[in-house]
């Protein structure tokens, strides 16, 4: 697998994660909910064609828009949620994700 090819599905693994994450405090459900799953959904949908993966860290602080209005608001509340939560909790999981190059 090509390093850009491991970047993306490691993206993918922290953004669900995330979500899962933001879901579970806010939504307080054990499973994402509807919603979430939407978002999950959508955000593997977006790393799965983004066209800056091998430059950019995250999606949500990408410079293209390549998120709706409404999903780029939703995932920037779940970074915002998520982003401290995870590093506390899975740091290895954040630094690989900024060390993945
Ligand atoms: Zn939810």
């Amino acid at each position: 697998m090509k390093n850009v090819e491991k970047k993306r599905e490691h993206e993918k693994k922290v953004v669900t994660t995330m979500i899962c994450l933001y879901c579970r405090g806010n939504h307080g459900t054990k499973k994402p909910c509807l919603e979430c799953e939407e978002l999950i959904k959508y955000a593997c949908f977006r790393t799965d064609k983004c066209p800056r993966m091998a430059t950019k860290t995250f999606c949500s602080q990408c410079p293209s828009k390549c998120y709706k209005p409404d999903m780029m608001d939703r995932i920037t509340k779940v970074m915002r949620y998520s982003g401290p939560r995870l590093m506390l909790h899975h740091p290895i999981m954040v630094m690989k994700h900024m060390f993945v190059k």
